[in-house]
């Protein structure tokens, strides 16, 4: 099976399981009117950490941005304001992980074609901590601080949270 067809397949699958399940078929109707999500996550965009895989949730409650490493740019903070302004949703997590490809490759120094707009923000985020896992807390931290700057009139929660992929728990931090 090449990639397309691994989509196609997935697809079929979910539209014959909402056939077949009267609940999702009437949640995703529902859906079909508005989204309300309550959470707004800000992930990175590593395969193993799906925030809708991650706190079992389906469609319909989390709006979610993902970016490497988990990173506040441009065209991300426009989406955050998308969500907290017209989707008035009252909680915005940052959400870092262990194993992050992007925290390890600001901590070494790697370099790319178009990845300085997300290693440098990392690097800037982070400063000269060695330790990945304190990294990505740290990262996730100053993401925090950046949206609490950049909203300051936000009357909802930001917080940052750190998922780990060995004991599958978020840790919430403060
Ligand atoms: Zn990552």
């Amino acid at each position: 099976m090449n990639e397309k067809e691994l989509l196609i397949k997935g697809n079929e699958y979910f539209v014959d399981l909402a056939k077949k399940d009267i609940k999702l078929e009437n949640s995703l109707n529902e859906l079909v009117k508005g989204q309300h999500p309550p959470v707004l996550v800000i992930a990175c965009s590593d395969s193993r950490v799906s925030p809708e895989e991650i706190f079992s949730l389906g469609l319909g409650y989390l709006f979610v941005i993902r970016t490497a490493g988990n990173v506040i740019n441009e065209g991300e903070l426009a989406s955050v304001e998308y969500g907290i302004e017209h989707l008035h949703i009252k909680y915005v997590l940052v959400l870092g992980h262990t194993h992050c490809g992007a925290i390890h490759a600001s901590i070494h120094n790697e370099k790319g074609k178009y990845l300085d707009p997300i290693l440098n923000r990392i690097k800037k985020n982070i400063l000269d901590e060695k330790d990945e896992y304190k990294a990505s807390e740290k990262n996730a931290l100053e993401e925090v601080k950046f949206l609490k700057d950049k909203f300051k009139e936000y009357d909802g929660k930001i917080e940052a949270a750190v998922y780990d992929l060995e004991t599958r728990k978020v840790n919430f931090l403060e």
